[in-house]
């Protein structure tokens, strides 16, 4: 008898391993990316007045009001959105759809932890490409050759990393399969292929409200594609993704893009002169386009650096990546978090001085 019911890949895999959400709300917290700016008002009278007698109901399966929202904001048709349970449901969607068991799935490193553990669950054979010295992607059609899907997070995550449009376009039309566009932090990058997907048939674009619009609670992603493309994926997901509270959040929220942005503004001069700062102290972090830092190298190492914070009340996120490194993602939060983050560097290092 076997000793297990699961699959075999799935008694082999590790499984995902999400950021903390840690129980004490005294510690500073900059270890997933969340905003630290409240979301738009407009989501706040929403749920104050949500009609709670039409929770008896299931919600739109397509959350057509939200998706019309965002159709509006992109200039697409309805037809080329479609709205999931967080971008991770949309990921897991799409690896459902284009993955099958025994598939090569491809993606970058050192990169999202998570799309390594969606092929893993589907059976997938999982390889990476490390990104090149300038973090960008080698544009080499025979790395892709055997691939049935690949993901590209652009922002890239830890690194905050852009991969210029031109540079995607080139990838996509080298690829015998999907490329997944992971925008989870386009609008901190200022730069989208949200619209590419009308020109390039094989780009899939995947954004969240996670980030960028300070929603990581509700839950709430989108993806745009070609019609046929958000056609076929709309068979593989749950019949009711998305919750009727969820969608008509989703809805205020895109509708207020001024909100958004007024924010996203705040978070990227912070994170600039945060940056600098760090520059000056000896850290090696890429320059960001994201609301976070990567620091994989300085005068401390990143194990040291994670402890010190912590125990300065302080919560960032240690990331290992083999061979390829292990470093400190901080996240970018208010300016008078990232004044107390810099002082408890900078006591660190004095300490440390003094041994
Ligand atoms: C945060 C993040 C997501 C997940 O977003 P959700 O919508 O909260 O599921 C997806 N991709 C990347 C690269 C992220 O950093």
């Amino acid at each position: 008898m076997r000793s297990s019911f699961f699959r075999k890949n799935i008694e082999e895999m590790q499984g995902y391993t999400p950021g903390e959400q840690p129980r004490d709300t005294g510690l500073i917290k900059l270890n997933t990316n969340e905003n630290p700016y409240p979301p738009s008002p407009a989501v706040a009278e929403v749920l104050r007045s949500f009609p709670y007698d039409s929770l008896r109901r299931y919600p739109d399966p397509l959350a057509q009001p939200a998706r019309e929202a965002i159709a509006g904001v992109f200039r697409v048709s309805p037809e080329c959105v479609l709205c999931g349970n967080g971008s991770d449901d949309l990921l897991t969607i799409v690896t459902r759809a284009f993955v099958d068991q025994g598939d090569t799935v491809v993606s970058f490193q050192p990169g999202y932890l998570l799309y390594e553990t969606l092929a893993q669950i589907q059976g997938a054979v999982f390889r990476t490409i490390p990104f090149d010295s300038n973090w960008q992607v080698p544009l080499d059609p025979e790395l892709y050759r055997d691939a049935s899907l690949v993901f590209l997070a652009n922002p890239n995550s830890p690194s905050g990393t852009l991969v210029a449009r031109e540079k995607v376009v080139e990838l996509a039309d080298m690829l015998p399969c999907p490329l997944i566009v992971d925008e989870a932090y386009a609008d901190f990058a200022g730069e989208t292929c949200a619209d590419l997907p009308q020109q390039v048939p094989n780009v899939v674009v995947i954004r969240t409200l996670s980030k960028s619009y300070s929603l990581a609670g509700i839950r709430f992603g989108y993806l745009i594609a070609r019609p046929e493309i958000a056609e076929g994926l709309i068979k593989v997901k749950d019949s009711y993704n998305c919750d009727a509270v969820s969608i008509a959040a989703a809805q205020a929220a895109i509708r207020d893009q001024a909100h958004m942005q007024e924010n996203v503004r705040r978070i990227c001069r912070t994170r600039d002169r945060v940056y600098l700062a760090l520059k000056e102290l000896g850290f090696d972090m890429p320059p960001s386009k994201a609301n976070f830092l990567w620091c994989a190298g300085g005068p401390i190492s990143p194990d040291d650096l994670y402890t010190g914070l912590r125990r300065r009340g302080i919560l960032v996120r240690l990331l290992d990546y083999g061979p390829l490194g292990r470093g400190v993602r901080i996240t970018i939060g208010t300016d008078t978090e990232m004044d107390r983050l810099l002082e408890a560097i900078r006591d660190l290092l004095a300490e440390r001085g003094n041994e």
